[in-house]
C-alpha cells in the first residue's frame, strides 16, 4: 500500500460522532436542539432550482451583507466551511512541520487535529483548580516561539471563558504569533473580541452558524482578521469551500434574529435552572457560559449515558478518555428538554456518585496535566 505522510500515519484514529441521531433528544453535540428558524427552511426551498444548483457558488454579494451584519469590512472577513475549515485554513497558512500550537487543556480537539496533520507539535496549558486558565503560563508557552494559539471562548468542554483583559494580555505578549479566538458559543455568553481585529494584527476571530443559529448540517462559518492577515489566509483557501446553500441559509438566518435571540434566552435560563438542579442532586459541575454543562457523575457515567440513550436522550460521555472518567457533558436546550433530562437524572440518582464533589475538579485537572497534551 502507498504510505501516507508520517504526520498522518501518526494520528490517533478519529472517532466520528454517533450516527442515527435523528428523532432523539440531541444533548450530545452542543447544537441548537430545536432547529433553525422555519423561515430559513422556507427560503431554502424557494432558492432551490436545478439551474441554481448547477452553478458554482457566488460569494461577493453575500459576503458584503454578512460583513455588515458582523460590523466589519468585507476585506476583514472570509467565509468558511464551518469553524473546522477555518482551523484548517490557519494550519494551511501558517504551520510548518515542527511548529508549535499552544492550547488550553482540555479544549476542542480539532485544533490539535489539523495542526498535527500539518506536522506541528502541541503544547497544552492546563486549567487550575478554580476553573481558571493561567494566562501567565499561556504567555510563557507562547514566548517559546509558538506559531499560533487557539482559544475557544467559551471553551469546550468546560464552558469556561477567558476575560477580555487576559485575551488582550496574550495578544500583546504574542505579537508574532497568530491568536485564534474561536467564538463558536459567543451567542450564549455575549462577550466578544471581534472589534479587536482592527487593533491587533495577530488576532483571528471565528464565528459559526452551527450552534445558536441551528445550521450545523450546512457547515457555515466566518473568519475575521485584519485585511493583510485575512488576505494571507484567503490565499490558501479552497476557492469553493463554502456551498451556495450554506451561504443562502446564513443570509436568511440573520434576518430572523428574534427567533435566535429567544432560543438563546431560553437556553441561558435553562442552564441556570439545570445547575440549580445539579446543586440539589449534589452533582459537581463546571459553571458554564456556553450551551452545555460539564458534570461529574462518577464511575457509572457510561451506564447513565446508556440508560439516557434508551430513553431517547443523547448526552456526551467522556469516559472513553482515561482522564475524564466519570464525566458527562450535557447540551442545554429547550425548557421541556431540560425538564425531561432532569427528571431522568433524578430517576438515576442511585447511579450517581456524589460522595466527593471536590475530587471532581482535581481529576479533571489531572486529565489536562498528562502527556497527551504535552
Ligand atoms: N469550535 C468549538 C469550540 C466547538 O465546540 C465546535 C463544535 N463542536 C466547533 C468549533 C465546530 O464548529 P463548526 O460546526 O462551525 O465547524
Amino acid at each position: 500500500m502507498v504510505r501516507p505522510r508520517k504526520a498522518v500515519a501518526r494520528l490517533k484514529k478519529y472517532r466520528p460522532p454517533l450516527e442515527g441521531r435523528g428523532g432523539k433528544m440531541r444533548l450530545d453535540f452542543n447544537e441548537n436542539t430545536v432547529g433553525c428558524s422555519p423561515e430559513v427552511v422556507r427560503a431554502l426551498r424557494r432558492v432551490l432550482t436545478s439551474d441554481w444548483l448547477a452553478r458554482y457558488p457566488e460569494y461577493e454579494e453575500g459576503r458584503k451583507i454578512l460583513a455588515k451584519y458582523f460590523g466589519v469590512e468585507p476585506k476583514e472577513m472570509l467565509l468558511t466551511n464551518g469553524t473546522d475549515d477555518a482551523i484548517k485554513m490557519i494550519c494551511d497558512t501558517f504551520v510548518d512541520p515542527g511548529d508549535v500550537l499552544v492550547v488550553p487543556a482540555p479544549t476542542f480537539p480539532v485544533y490539535q487535529f489539523f495542526h498535527e496533520i500539518a506536522g506541528g507539535r502541541l503544547v497544552g496549558v492546563r486549567y487550575d483548580e478554580d476553573f481558571r486558565l493561567p494566562i501567565e503560563k499561556m504567555v510563557a508557552a507562547v514566548n517559546k516561539r509558538a506559531r499560533w494559539v487557539a482559544l475557544a471562548n467559551p471553551n469546550n468542554p468546560t464552558g469556561t471563558t477567558v476575560s477580555k483583559k487576559d485575551v488582550a494580555t496574550l495578544l500583546r505578549a504574542a505579537a508574532g504569533t497568530v491568536v485564534l479566538v474561536d467564538e463558536a458559543y459567543f451567542e450564549f455568553c455575549g462577550e466578544t473580541v471581534l472589534p479587536w481585529v482592527r487593533k491587533f494584527p495577530n488576532l483571528v476571530v471565528t464565528r459559526t452558524f452551527s450552534k445558536a443559529f441551528g445550521l450545523a448540517a450546512l457547515r457555515m462559518g466566518c473568519l475575521f482578521a485584519n485585511p493583510e492577515l485575512a488576505e494571507a489566509i484567503h490565499r490558501a483557501q479552497n476557492p469553493f469551500a463554502v456551498n451556495s446553500l450554506a451561504l443562502a441559509s446564513a443570509l436568511e438566518a440573520i434576518q430572523h434574529e428574534g427567533y435566535v435571540r429567544r432560543y438563546i434566552e431560553e437556553v441561558r435560563a435553562n442552564r441556570a435552572e439545570f445547575c440549580r438542579r445539579l446543586d440539589a442532586l449534589g452533582i459537581p459541575y463546571v459553571p458554564s457560559s456556553a450551551n452545555f454543562v460539564l458534570t461529574r457523575v462518577g464511575e457509572k457515567a457510561p451506564e447513565i449515558a446508556r440508560r439516557l440513550r434508551q430513553e431517547g436522550i443523547l448526552v456526551r460521555d467522556w469516559s472513553y478518555d482515561p482522564h475524564l472518567k466519570g464525566y458527562l457533558r450535557f447540551t442545554i436546550g429547550s425548557t421541556e428538554q431540560t425538564r425531561r433530562l432532569v427528571e431522568e437524572l433524578e430517576r438515576m440518582e442511585h447511579l450517581i456518585d456524589t460522595r466527593d464533589g471536590a475530587r471532581a475538579w482535581r481529576n479533571f485537572v489531572a486529565y489536562s496535566s498528562t502527556g497527551w497534551f504535552a
